[in-house]
């Protein structure tokens, strides 16, 4: 396969195509990075929290629970139920998405974790052969298989929430140091594309309860990630698993014991002569944060690159038992899936090219025309967005409706949006996406 020039990230040392380096020699993530995360107040954001928390315990002051929160068993999210029972002294009930790949040691660990911290669990399972043949079909076509797993996670709190009359739905997604997606020069709705790949091959009956578009048109629910107003340091998470929960130390290095075909992600792109941006993925976010020294960043990096590479052959059999395919299917490259189609093309954005070159409109005025430009796409899943402040560069927007029940559409529309405001008005505008409390 033809290696693409390269060039390494002056600050998080992560080799990138040329393109997305900038003049000062940091990558776009790095860049990214810098503006929204390290100039971050989490003192006013915490303020913010516990603010949105006092509304949810009064709204729910007669129910059982009044937040859920999303439950792999994983460190990040076991510490966001630690904090969120102990520390912010709420109710939580904790859901896991059975994603037909939990292990029994997964498994054993959420109970002895829940029971600890006296708190109720529910397991959201399915049908695991109709499952297998959900994921069969999408990674025949993408060799990808996380995205079924986000899913399940996003329909299985969903459910719980109606269920239980509980609008708080709690994540432990990092996306200080998750950098797996970091351009989005267009939208799409995931479940649309979900869709359009396994629509050939799966009965509608059963890819559709996969679907959250139905849960989420009636339902207002409030999604927050909790580290977006916490600041996620590996250090003190560690710290609080082992002396506060008795997290066993020996599992550290696992940080995936809830997917069984973790490790095969390394292995599928070492094949591929791919390993390079998972392997520093980790430790690139965690120098970039601050959080480690370049020791430690070189220490990791090996241990990252040795672990991945490192697949059990009875591992590699159970894989291609589970997906239904040969070795040499992995080897080969794939021809892109069709995606769905975005609603809005670049020749919608010309009226603000035209406006922006001629000096006539304010930022402001551009803003509120590019606003109009894209609500048809956020209103294609039933959603809208409002502006509610934008000053010295740092624009504060509330999405409604629909797509703040989907955990990607969340991430993705805001990175859109940042995309398009940078492109079309000013490269140094910062997005902050504030929630709605949900009456
Ligand atoms: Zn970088």
């Amino acid at each position: 396969m033809e290696e693409k020039t390269r060039i390494d990230c002056k600050k998080c040392l992560m080799p990138f195509e040329k393109r997305f380096i900038n003049s000062g020699g940091d990558c776009v993530v790095c860049h990214e990075h810098s503006k929204k995360w390290l100039r971050r107040d989490y003192n006013q954001a915490e303020q913010e929290l516990i603010k949105i928390f006092d509304y949810y315990k009064k709204r729910n002051e007669n129910k059982k629970y009044d937040c859920i929160v999303a439950f792999s068993g994983g460190k990040d999210s076991v510490y966001a139920l630690y904090l969120i029972k102990k520390k912010y002294g709420l109710r939580p009930l904790a859901v896991t998405g059975d994603n037909g790949l939990l292990t029994q040691r997964a498994l054993k660990n959420m109970k002895t974790i829940v029971d600890r911290l006296g708190v109720d669990h529910l397991i959201v399972s399915q049908d695991q052969e109709e499952l297998k043949s959900v994921y069969r079909a999408y990674f025949k076509k993408t060799k990808n298989f996380c995205e079924i797993c986000y899913l399940i996670i996003s329909m299985s709190l969903g459910l719980a929430a109606l269920k239980h009359d509980v609008p708080l739905l709690i994540t432990g997604f990092a996306f200080k140091t998750d950098s797996s997606h970091f351009r989005a020069e267009r939208r799409y709705c995931f479940e649309d594309s979900f869709v359009n790949i396994v629509k050939d091959t799966i009965p509608e009956d059963v890819y559709s309860k996969y679907l959250t578009k139905n849960i989420r048109a009636e339902n207002h629910f409030h999604l927050l990630h909790l580290f977006d107003y916490i600041n996620h340091v590996e250090k003190d998470i560690y710290e609080v698993l082992e002396n506060e929960i008795g997290w066993d130390s020996d599992d550290k290095n696992d940080k995936h014991s809830d997917c069984r075909f973790h490790h095969m992600l390394g292995y599928i792109r070492w094949i591929n002569n791919d390993l390079t941006s998972l392997v520093f993925m980790t430790p690139a976010a965690l120098l970039r944060d601050g959080q480690i020294t370049i020791d430690q960043f070189n220490e990791m990096l090996s241990k990252e690159e040795e672990q991945f590479q490192k697949v059990d052959q009875e591992l590699v059999e159970d894989f291609l038992d589970f997906f239904d395919i040969d070795k040499e299917f992995l080897a080969k490259s794939l021809e892109k899936p069709v995606l769905a189609n975005p609603v809005i093309e670049d020749k919608d954005f010309e009226p603000i090219v035209k406006a922006r070159t001629s000096n006539l409109k304010s930022k402001e005025e551009l803003l509120n025309m590019l606003i109009d430009i894209i609500r048809p796409e956020i209103r294609r899943d039933g959603g809208d967005i409002r502006i509610l402040q934008f000053n010295n560069n740092l624009l504060r927007i509330r999405m409604y409706g629909a797509c703040r029940a989907c955990m990607i559409a969340d991430q993705v529309m805001v990175r859109y949006l940042e995309y398009l405001v940078r492109k079309y008005i000013s490269d140094d505008i910062v997005i902050e996406n504030t929630k709605e409390l949900v009456p």
